[in-house]
């Protein structure tokens, strides 16, 4: 409650104290107007201006073939179908599902992806071909959408394996979209590209009216807390509520189950506090700790 007059006083955004707020208009607020810290995202999406921001919306249509999505794959469907592209690697990246509070939620359940791998989302940095590895030349749009493909992965060629692929009949009408390679670069050949991946360490969930988080603490899969600062109350109207954080290891055991299995399990039946990170997820959290060293 401190906090929050604090920031009613500050003048930074009016009905802290009294209104429900969503966490990123808190969180921007905290960000941009008390820590003064510069956009997490800068984005570009072709034809348009460069926007800046702290937090990403996931904005997808709908897909019947997606039951049970990882957070990766919601990423690049939505960067794909609003033609973005980073660029340049965020310290954090703030991710919200599409859903709203208790009315709306467009999936049942998602993966947490523990890694982001977020190569083929920046708009100038190398880019393995999706057959062969070598450098890619060109993304094509519309083969992401190819159901003989991968459901993971953007969908960029090089110039040998473009012309292969788009020999298909029914890919001749593809249309590549060029990609810009930074001045320089030679790497690809045998070593590889390079990988640029951020880490999950907190997801923020909600089912009805509350939020929780669970934070990723350690690098095992168990490594898992569990926050929720309404967990017991003390006295009536006048008391107040008492606060728990515990560990959830049981979290972890959900992780690698395939998402066709995961699909049938019935939330209730989750171990422990699973269910509220599988069904209830808000909010992901990322973070890159390379690029945090310079932000
Ligand atoms: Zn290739
Ligand atoms: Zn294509």
């Amino acid at each position: 409650m401190n906090l929050r007059q604090e920031l009613t006083q500050g003048g930074y955004c009016a009905g802290f104290t009294s209104e429900e707020k969503d966490p990123e208009e808190f969180l921007n607020v905290i960000m941009q107007q008390v820590l003064g810290l510069e956009p997490l995202l800068k984005l570009k999406s072709e034809g348009h201006k460069d926007q800046e921001c702290y937090c990403h919306q996931i904005f997808i249509d709908p897909d019947d073939e997606l039951l049970v999505p990882t957070v990766q794959q919601l990423v690049e469907r939505s960067f794909h179908s609003n033609h973005l592209k980073l660029t340049e690697v965020p310290s954090c990246f703030i991710i919200q599902m599409p859903r709203f509070g208790k009315s709306y939620k467009m999936f049942e359940k998602i993966i947490p992806s523990l890694e982001l791998d977020i190569t083929d989302l920046l708009s100038e940095s190398p880019r393995g071909c999706f057959v062969c590895d070598e450098l890619a030349t060109q993304e094509c749009e519309d083969c992401f959408k190819d159901k003989l493909f991968s459901k993971t992965g953007l969908k960029q060629f090089c110039d040998t394996c473009w012309t292969q692929v788009h020999s298909q009949a029914s890919r001749r009408r593809h249309v590549p979209l060029a990609l810009r390679c930074p001045a320089g670069y030679e790497g690809g050949r045998r070593a590889g590209v390079p990988r640029e991946r951020m880490q999950l360490f907190a997801v923020l969930c909600i089912e009805t009216s509350h939020y929780v988080s669970f934070v990723k603490y350690g690098p095992q899969n168990s490594d898992w807390m569990f926050f929720d600062s309404m967990s017991d109350r003390h006295g009536g109207e006048s008391g107040y509520n008492i606060p728990s954080v515990t560990a959830c290891p049981e979290v972890g055991q959900y992780m690698d189950i395939p998402p066709a299995q995961l699909a049938k399990q019935s939330g209730r039946d989750m171990a422990g506090v699973a269910k509220r990170q599988f069904c209830d997820a808000y909010m992901y959290l990322y973070q890159n700790p390379r690029m945090a060293v310079y932000k």
